[in-house]
């Protein structure tokens, strides 16, 4: 067998392993919001209202929250300051409509903050979009043409789109945190119920870690397979 084919054999583990992490990830977010959807808040108010109100306490009375088709389709878009929820959060009272509809009440007061990672990372989109569609062609055509800057250029544009979802992190680590700061501070959740929307958004969380992962260990792929025809033409 050729060493070249067992290489690019052996590489694509990482890939493999990249979506087993995103898998376990998912499931365990379908888990906790499964499980805490059926649990209802003692107060009762829904999320639509209480995300509505939260802002509005915190000076931020502008963004429109709205009703959106699907299942955790829930976000916020910063362009037109709208507040989106899906079906089975908008008119939900229970913990987890309430920390899911907390979050993305979380990045809107990060827009409303004009805190500085949310703007590095709107600013990297554009760049982000190009990247990752040319990462893979770019890297794959410098292989087959055997040209060094083309396999470079390739890997520069995956490293872009890893760098962005490393960056995810943090800001979604932050809008979790700002969320259950105000569910806790209206009290729309009791002590009991807000560590149970923490764990969903946790396992939230957990999903950006996993995808963080997933496109280290692709990058690490990219290096590992630059490396071996390197050092494959110098011998
Ligand atoms: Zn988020």
């Amino acid at each position: 067998m050729p060493y070249r084919g067992m290489y690019f054999d052996s590489t694509y583990l990482l890939v493999i392993l990249g979506l087993i992490l995103g898998l376990a990830a998912q499931g365990l977010v379908r888990y906790a919001y499964r499980k805490y959807t059926g649990v209802r808040s003692e107060k009762g108010v829904t999320a639509a209202v209480a995300v509505a109100d939260m802002l509005s306490r915190c000076g931020n009375d502008t963004v429109q929250v709205q009703p959106i088709a699907g299942e955790m389709t829930d976000n916020y878009n910063p362009g037109n300051n709208t507040l989106n929820l899906s079906q089975n959060v908008y008119g939900s009272d229970s913990v987890a409509a309430l920390g899911i509809a907390a979050h993305e009440a979380g990045h809107a007061m990060q827009k409303y903050d004009a805190y500085a990672l949310l703007n590095l990372r709107s600013m990297l989109v554009p760049a982000v979009n190009i990247g990752s569609q040319a990462s893979m062609p770019l890297f794959f055509l410098g292989l087959v043409a055997s040209l060094d800057p083309l396999v470079t250029l390739g890997i520069a544009c995956f490293a872009l789109t890893v760098l962005f979802s490393l960056l995810t992190l943090p800001v979604e680590i932050d809008a979790s945190r700002r969320g259950l700061r105000m569910l806790r501070e209206s009290g729309y959740l009791n002590a009991e119920e807000l560590s149970g929307a923490r764990k969903v958004l946790i396992a939230a969380a957990l999903t950006y870690v996993a995808s963080a992962l997933a496109a280290l260990l692709n990058l690490v792929r990219l290096l590992l397979i630059a490396q071996s025809r390197s050092s494959r033409r110098r011998s």
